[in-house]
């Protein structure tokens, strides 16, 4: 039996109906941009493995850093114990974040990140004794899985099951589709109630919910009305992070500076699972008291793995100024493209941040992350040797940072076939 038989009959796997998908994929082997299929193929990363992969998969500097480490120190209790690799990271996450950043905690992946940031802003207040008890999202926000994550995020198909269950969130209109004033306004509101902790938000780029782009300048206005009335504002960059918008983080786009910052994905590089979140000192001071219930009660088993922490030290090495120049040169290229299909006829909306694009296709369906074209994309492009992953009828591309120019033309190549198929096909309505 050949592994993708073998899967079947034992693994339940992430975001599958398993009634209508296809047999997974099984992948041996990873290099660069190219992943190396059981059957013989090989496939152009395109998506950096659901954002994750910074400098290209297996990339043997990180490789080689993760084995060092193994053989010295695997893993420690982070409580009561403490270790290099997580030291030199936290310095090197400051260094890069800048003020108004003091802490870091760790933590395993991008929703635990989010939920410690939550708790974080909660208890803040609980400890000053002015206790407030909610939160501002956007809609379109996509914050995680677990379910503070789910609370905050937008309320869809996914989280219905447990709709009920889900704590009440106070969300503004999506940022792209709405007047900042009257974002502003409906702000101003919810913050005259006095109750509000945090203000949570995915800075410029709404990621999983179709890679929805605003502008800084909507943001900006945003959180400075919520820090004004002491409102902390939270940017959850765990898609964001790590110059997937061009600059370290998204944030550096604002005039404005966030209070908590959650980071994951491509913080170890694409390796292993880890989360950070940055705090400034005024809120860990919040938490510094001879009452032991003012302590962040909060940790998971594998809090700060040194393996992790070091991959992420050794991702944070290869961002050169070479590796910089390339990033650069990949938002060059994406944002060439993007302004050329601008008025293709198959498609809604181009957009691009950073190494970003995202193209918004036109479609009988209703948009969304469930349209069925979604499925039809992802074949079209496997056949072609290059995987894609939409986000319901929006085809988006996040290469690795090493993927060179004639590999991201193979992409954009494909893409423009597929759209003037889709013309020619005629399936696009108002051609
Ligand atoms: C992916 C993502 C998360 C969740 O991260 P996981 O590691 O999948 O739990 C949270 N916020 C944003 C903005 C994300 O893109």
């Amino acid at each position: 039996m050949n592994l993708s038989s073998r899967d079947k009959a034992s693994i339940w796997h992430p975001f599958t109906q398993v009634a209508t998908a296809p047999d997974n994929l099984a992948i041996v082997k990873a290099e660069g941009v190219w992943l190396y299929a059981e059957d013989g193929r090989k496939y152009l990363d395109g998506t950096a493995s659901w954002w994750v992969n910074a400098h290209g998969h297996a990339h043997p500097h990180i490789a080689s850093r993760i084995a060092e480490q193994a053989k010295e120190l695997e893993h420690i209790i982070f409580a009561g114990f403490t270790h290099k690799p997580a030291i030199e990271l936290a310095e090197q996450l400051l260094k890069l974040a800048g003020a108004p950043f003091g802490k870091v905690f760790y933590s395993d992946n991008g929703s635990t990140a989010v939920e410690v940031a939550l708790k974080m802003a909660l208890q803040y207040f609980h400890n000053l004794g002015r206790p407030r008890n909610r939160i501002v999202a956007f809609q379109n926000s996509y914050h995680g899985d677990t379910f503070g994550a789910m609370s905050v995020g937008h309320r869809n198909a996914f989280s219905a099951p447990f709709g009920q269950l889900l704590f009440e969130v106070d969300f503004l209109p999506p940022p792209d589709q709405t007047p900042p004033g009257k974002l502003l306004d409906q702000l101003r509101e919810v913050i005259q109630t006095g109750t509000l902790a945090a203000f949570i938000f995915e800075p410029l780029v709404q990621g999983a919910n179709g890679m929805r782009m605003y502008p800084a300048e909507t943001l900006d206005a945003l959180m400075d009305l919520c820090q004004q009335a002491g409102v902390l504002c939270i940017a959850d960059e765990v898609f964001t992070g790590f110059w997937r918008s061009g600059k370290p983080f998204a944030s550096d786009h604002l005039s404005r500076r966030p209070n908590l910052l959650c980071l994951s994905k491509t913080l170890t590089g694409g390796f292993l699972p880890l989360g950070a979140t940055l705090a400034p000192d005024f809120v860990f001071d919040a938490f510094r008291s001879t009452e032991m219930h003012k302590t962040f009660f909060h940790g998971h088993s594998y809090t700060a793995n040194p393996l992790s922490c070091t991959a992420a030290l050794a991702s944070l090495e290869l961002f050169d100024e070479q590796k910089r120049r390339r990033i650069e040169e990949i938002g060059q290229w994406q944002s060439q493209f993007c302004k050329a299909l601008k008025s293709h006829p198959a498609l809604l909306d181009a957009r691009c941040l950073g190494t970003i694009l995202a193209l918004e296709l036109k479609t009988e369906a209703e948009t969304g992350y469930l349209n069925p074209v979604a499925s039809e994309i992802t074949a079209f492009f496997l056949n072609k040797g290059i995987y894609l992953r939409p986000l319901g009828n929006v085809i988006y591309c996040t290469p690795p940072y090493c993927i060179e120019k004639t590999e991201l033309e193979f992409i954009h190549n494909s893409i423009a076939e597929f759209l003037d198929q889709r013309m020619s096909t005629s399936v696009a309505p108002n051609p």
